[in-house]
C-alpha cells in the first residue's frame, strides 16, 4: 500500500506500509452513563508515518484526551473501547500489535521501549520523592537489566544535558526544579529507551509562552536526533501549525480534517477547521479582528441528527442536519463536510 503526503517544506513524499508505525481504524470509545453513552470518540482512523509528528486539535469535550487514553491504553472505567483497531508496527519488521488487543502484561514490555508518553503535568509523571536521575536509572534498567547503576545514572545524565538540563541537577527532587525543567525532564524520560513512538498530551499547557517554544524547538530537534513519531494533542492550534507535519481536527468525537500544517491553514476545507484558525492571532500578518466560533459543542450523549457542527456552522445547508458528512479522501487531505460533495461527483 502506498499514500503520498504534502511535507512541510512543500515537497511530496511516498509512503509504503513499511513506513507506517501506527494505524488505528474504526475506533470507537464510550463512557457508560445511567442514561445513554457518551461517545466521546467515533470511529476515529488515521495512519502514523515513521519520524512524523501529527498534531491533534480540538476544543474540551472534542475526543482529544479520550484519543489520547485510548492509544496509550490508560484508559479507566467507565471509558470502554467498544470497536476499531490500534495497531502498532514495530521497526523491527516483526508482525504488527493491535494495541487494543495487547495483554497488560505484554503492554508493560512495550511502554517506553516502543511506546512512550509525555502527561500535560509533569508532577504527574514524576515521583516527588525520587531523585530525577534515579527515576532515569529504574526506567533505563527495568528495560536493559543488562545495564549497571553507574551506566545508567551517566545515561540519566546525557539524557538530562540533551534537553538544556545541567547533569548535577540529576540528584534533584522535582520540586527543586523549574516547571518548564520538570517537563523537559519528562520528554528526556520520555526518550530514554529509544521509543519509536512518543505520544504527547498537552506537554506545554502549564508553562509559559518563552518555555513553551523552548520545549517545541527541543521536540523538533530530538525528533530529528531520534526519529521517533509524535502524536501531539492540543488545544492550540497555532503551536501545531509550526509544531506538527498533518494536523487531525477533532470535533464531537469524530475527527472532520486531516491534512498537512500548511494546506490546514492556508487552505481549511471544514468550517470548523476555519473557526478554530481564526480564533488566534495571523502567523504573519497584522493582527485585526479575531473571530471566534459562536456557540458551544454538542451533548455527546445527544447529538444531533446529521452534522454535529450544523448548529453552529456559518455554511449550513438543508442536508447537513439529515446526513452526517464522513471523513472522506480528497487528494492528500481528507474533510467531513457536506459542502466537498459536489467536488467528489464532479
Ligand atoms: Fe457545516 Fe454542513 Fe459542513 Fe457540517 S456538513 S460543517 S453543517 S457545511
Amino acid at each position: 500500500m502506498t499514500f503520498t503526503q504534502t511535507m512541510r517544506d512543500g515537497g511530496t513524499a511516498v509512503t509504503t506500509a513499511s513506513d507506517i508505525v501506527l494505524d488505528v481504524d474504526g475506533l470507537s470509545v464510550e463512557y457508560a452513563s445511567a442514561g445513554a453513552p457518551v461517545r466521546a470518540c467515533t470511529d476515529v482512523t488515521f495512519q502514523l508515518r515513521r519520524g512524523e509528528i501529527l498534531g491533534v486539535v480540538g476544543e474540551s469535550g472534542s475526543g482529544k484526551s479520550t484519543l489520547i487514553t485510548a492509544l496509550t491504553r490508560l484508559q479507566r472505567p467507565p471509558a470502554v473501547t467498544t470497536s476499531g483497531r490500534i495497531v502498532f508496527h514495530p521497526q523491527s519488521g516483526r508482525p504488527g500489535i493491535d494495541l487494543v488487543q495487547l495483554k497488560p502484561r505484554a503492554l508493560r514490555s512495550l511502554r517506553w521501549t516502543s511506546l512512550s508518553i509525555v502527561l500535560q503535568s509533569a508532577m504527574d509523571a514524576l515521583n516527588p520523592v525520587m531523585r530525577v536521575g534515579e527515576q532515569f536509572v529504574d526506567v533505563l534498567r527495568v528495560h536493559d537489566r543488562s545495564m549497571s547503576r553507574a551506566a545508567a545514572w551517566a545515561e540519566a545524565r546525557r539524557l538530562l544535558g540533551l534537553v538544556g538540563i545541567s547533569a548535577d541537577r540529576a540528584r534533584s527532587y522535582p520540586h527543586e526544579l523549574s516547571g518548564g525543567m520538570r517537563q523537559r525532564a519528562t520528554i528526556a524520560l520520555a526518550l530514554a529507551c529509544r521509543p519509536e513512538l512518543v505520544v504527547m498530551d498537552e506537554p506545554t499547557t502549564a508553562v509559559d509562552v518563552v518555555m513553551q517554544r523552548q520545549i517545541l524547538a527541543q521536540v523538533l530537534r530530538l525528533r530529528r536526533e531520534f526519529d521517533f513519531a509524535v502524536v501531539f494533542v492540543t488545544h492550540d492550534l497555532s503551536l501545531l501549525l509550526e509544531l506538527a507535519d498533518r494536523i487531525a481536527v477533532m470535533y464531537a468525537g469524530r475527527i472532520v480534517e486531516l491534512a498537512s500544517a500548511q494546506d490546514l491553514y492556508r487552505t481549511p476545507m471544514h468550517p470548523y477547521t476555519r473557526g478554530l484558525r481564526d480564533s488566534f492571532p495571523p502567523l504573519h500578518a497584522p493582527l485585526e479582528r479575531l473571530e471566534g466560533i459562536p456557540g458551544t459543542p454538542p451533548d455527546l450523549r445527544a447529538l444531533p441528527s446529521g452534522c454535529p457542527f450544523a448548529p453552529r456552522c456559518p455554511a449550513v445547508m438543508e442536508r447537513c442536519h439529515q446526513h452526517l458528512p464522513l471523513l472522506t479522501p480528497r487528494g492528500d487531505r481528507s474533510a467531513a463536510c457536506h459542502l466537498h460533495d459536489e467536488e467528489l461527483v464532479r
